[in-house]
């Protein structure tokens, strides 16, 4: 169920593009402002706190929590595995990921669930950031 090819992959840009070199590594990265630490995604050119431009790309834990979900039983396109588990995810840096849960039994799905990030290979370029539920 954790096969994604067929679908629309993501299009990196100039400023995505060292976020989807690391993911293709199996690293998951964000900006990091350089001025207050604030993390933040999706990528942006300024800090989405306190607007400073300057930034470097680190490495997170990967580990969060399940900050809401719904379960997806109609496919928006073809080439979409249903159903699938469409989450918004709360990192211990502090940033909402929407992203899809893999290996998500649906009786263990409950908000505040831990994850983990779980990269999932799509094409030989992109490498999509998924979570799974942890135990811890
Ligand atoms: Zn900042």
């Amino acid at each position: 169920m954790t096969a994604m090819t067929g679908i629309p992959l993501p299009q990196p840009t100039e400023l995505s593009r060292p976020f989807w070199a690391a993911a293709n590594e199996g690293r998951l990265v964000l900006q990091r402002c350089d001025a207050c630490g604030h993390h933040r995604w999706t990528p942006q050119i300024l800090c989405t706190n306190c607007l400073v431009e300057p930034f470097t790309w680190t490495e997170v834990s990967g580990r969060g929590k399940l900050y809401s979900y719904t379960i997806v039983y109609r496919a928006p396109l073809a080439g979409f595995e249903i159903p699938y588990v469409l989450a918004v995810v709360e990192l211990e840096e502090g940033p909402l990921m929407l992203t899809r849960l893999v290996d998500a039994p649906t009786e263990r799905l409950a908000v505040d669930a831990p994850v983990e990030v779980a990269f999932t290979r799509a094409s030989e370029e992109i490498n999509l950031y998924t979570f799974r539920l942890t135990d811890a």
